[in-house]
């Protein structure tokens, strides 16, 4: 991967980021992701984020190295911190985090928030984390994908300022997800259920204590909920 040819589960974020956006990129690591939405062409400027030193300067050269650095400008900061209210940033991307690490960040500095449009978001695990923090701040969903690379399955969610309340279903797989139903789709909540029926058969191993079988009873119901998406 590099700033021309992005990996198939960054292209589909860059994808999302509006034409012309000013986009933040956080946790941004390489810089590939800003890097190649302003060569493309397809925003004129950027911000890329880095909290970790390492990564900031492996930005840092990239950025210089494809002589972006009048339109990128890169920052060593915490989540949102590396968003200036003079930046004027209209969209924002976190990608390769876990959903409940993504959803800190958005609650760590809300004020910086304003102003934007759209948030893409891309956890690598528990994206219920993200729909949950899109209720309870007023974002909705207004696109997600579900897509497949080198044996791992991402989920990308676009939102958008609105309110959408989401059932616990809807939550947990994603309101667009679950009715497009793809492939991909099946094939993660069908290895999700596998895991959870080896849990449960564990817990039938284990001491029958009130609170192990409260847990059983909530993840049967779990499965049997997942398991009514396919039939
Ligand atoms: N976004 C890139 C991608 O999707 O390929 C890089 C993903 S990398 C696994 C996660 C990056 O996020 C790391 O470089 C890490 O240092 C950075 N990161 C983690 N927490 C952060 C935070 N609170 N603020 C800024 N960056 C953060």
């Amino acid at each position: 991967m590099n700033a021309q040819k992005l990996s198939k589960r960054l292209a589909t974020v860059a994808a999302y980021v509006p034409q012309n956006a000013v986009v933040a990129d956080i946790g941004s690591d390489h810089a590939y992701l800003p890097c190649y939405l302003v060569k493309r062409g397809h925003v004129q400027k950027a911000i890329a984020g880095e909290v970790v030193k390492g990564p900031y300067e492996s930005a840092c050269h990239e950025v210089q190295k494809e002589l972006l650095q009048s339109q990128i400008t890169v920052r060593l900061a915490n989540g949102l911190l590396a968003i200036e209210k003079e930046d004027g940033v209209t969209a924002i991307t976190i990608a390769g985090m876990g959903g409940p690490l993504i959803a800190s960040i958005l609650n760590a500095a809300p004020e910086r928030l304003a102003g934007v449009e759209r948030l893409i978001l891309q956890p690598n695990i528990h994206a219920i984390a993200i729909r949950e923090w899109a209720v309870a701040n007023n974002f909705a969903i207004i696109d997600e994908t579900i897509i497949e690379e080198d044996g791992k399955i991402y989920e990308i969610l676009v939102l958008e300022r609105g309110h959408q309340p989401l059932n616990e279903m809807e939550l947990l797989v994603g309101p667009k997800l679950m009715l497009e139903k793809n492939d991909v789709f099946v094939k993660k909540w069908t290895h999700e259920m596998k895991q959870w029926h080896h849990v449960l058969e564990h817990m039938e191993k284990a001491e029958q204590t009130t609170e192990i079988i409260q847990k059983k009873q909530q993840l049967q119901q779990k499965i049997d909920a997942v398991k009514e998406l396919f039939i």
